[in-house]
């Protein structure tokens, strides 16, 4: 375990926000959890479990406890009929772990491909792209609670999995450090292309049969084409939730705006596209300050160079003021306000 003071937390975020850390200490076992749980002072104090920061707006600096997660490895634990099981440290880069699967031949996270951030954070939000979310391949992970110190094993029941949602963000909100994730790869591989983007890679390539391989490379190549990469542009990746509506709302929306993108629901509802009601609003482009609206997707809001938490949640809200006006929804900032 190290412990560290005054630490900059501007290269621990994607979009590149100022932000001072006044203790910041490494984990890199469950063992350390419990270290930082029995000290005498950071025992006590409030805690912020960190991962790979890109999920987060810092809009301050942090008098909490910041505990880094850099627990480590990649394993197969079982080789089932149905199913492989690979375990991961919550501290690996989710990305690096679905490329390693696919170079040992377990595939099954391909469209997951290049999301940012670590294998511990994926489980928070129930990370998804391209008609997979993470609950589909879950099995089950480790946590130990920063008030006993205990170590748990949970499966998807406790994890309750929704829409960018599990209990991480509520009952065990802040409560737990997720160490380790297994992953349920299921066999025979089928691959899944039913997302229009992918439809069109296919089509592209004349391909009947594309190996997971190819997945990955064409979800890689769309991702690339759409998404401002953080190392050059800061970013959190999608900024809003998609509101999830009744048909009857929905229906009104259609009256008044027939262009509306959205998308039936199994459970009878229906999803909006956040980033077609952000570009009808006319925000694709602009900014305020130095926080801005992405050109190619409405949905991301970058900053433009040395923006600070507070102009980015500016942005944020007046975005949200004039999709309320609009269409009477209010959207839901997806990366977690610090
Ligand atoms: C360019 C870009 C594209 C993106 N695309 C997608 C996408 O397609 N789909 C998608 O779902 N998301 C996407 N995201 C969002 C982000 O990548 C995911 O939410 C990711 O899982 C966050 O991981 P992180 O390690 O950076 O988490 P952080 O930002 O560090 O933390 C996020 C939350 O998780 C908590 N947390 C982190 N680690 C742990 C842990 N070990 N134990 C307990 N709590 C923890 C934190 O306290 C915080 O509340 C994108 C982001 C960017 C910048």
């Amino acid at each position: 375990m190290q412990i560290e003071s005054g630490v900059s937390l501007r290269p621990y975020n994607t979009f590149g926000l100022p932000a001072v850390a006044h203790t910041l200490v490494r984990i890199g076992s469950d063992a350390d959890v419990r270290r930082v749980v029995d000290h005498p002072e950071l025992g006590r104090a409030p805690k912020f479990v960190l991962g790979g920061g890109s999920n987060i707006v810092l809009t301050r600096d942090m008098p909490q406890v910041v505990l880094k997660v850099e627990v480590r490895g990649l394993r197969l634990v079982a080789t089932r009929g149905d199913a492989w099981v690979v375990e991961a440290g919550a501290g690996e880069s989710w990305h690096d772990l679905v490329a390693w699967t696919l170079a040992q031949d377990l595939p099954g996270l391909e469209n997951l491909a290049l999301i940012p951030g670590t294998v511990g954070a994926a489980p928070v939000q129930n990370i998804g792209a391209y008609g997979i979310e993470l609950k589909d391949r879950f099995e089950s992970l480790d946590a130990v609670d920063l008030v006993t110190g205990r170590s748990v094993t949970l499966g998807p029941e406790i994890c309750a999995f929704g829409y960018r949602d599990s209990v991480f963000k509520h009952a065990l909100a802040g409560r737990s450090v997720i160490t380790r994730v297994r992953l349920r790869l299921p066999r025979p591989w089928q691959p899944v292309l039913g997302y229009l983007d992918l439809e069109r890679k296919m089509k592209e390539s004349a391909t009947a049969a594309p190996s997971p391989q190819q997945v990955f490379d064409w979800v890689c190549a769309i991702r690339r084409a759409k998404l401002p990469d953080p190392a050059v542009v800061g970013n959190a990746g999608s900024f809003f939730k998609n509101p999830v509506v009744t048909p009857e709302q929905c229906r009104d929306i259609i009256g008044r705006d027939p262009a509306i993108v959205h998308y039936p629901m199994p459970d009878g509802s229906v999803k909006l596209a956040a980033g077609w009601l952000i570009d009808a609003c006319g925000w694709k482009g602009k900014s305020i300050g130095r926080a801005g609206v992405y050109e190619r997707q409405a949905l991301v809001l970058v900053n433009r160079g040395g923006a600070i938490g507070s102009e980015v949640m500016t942005l944020a809200r007046a975005i949200q003021e004039s999709v309320y006006g609009r269409f009477g929804i209010r959207l839901e900032p997806e990366p977690v306000v610090v």
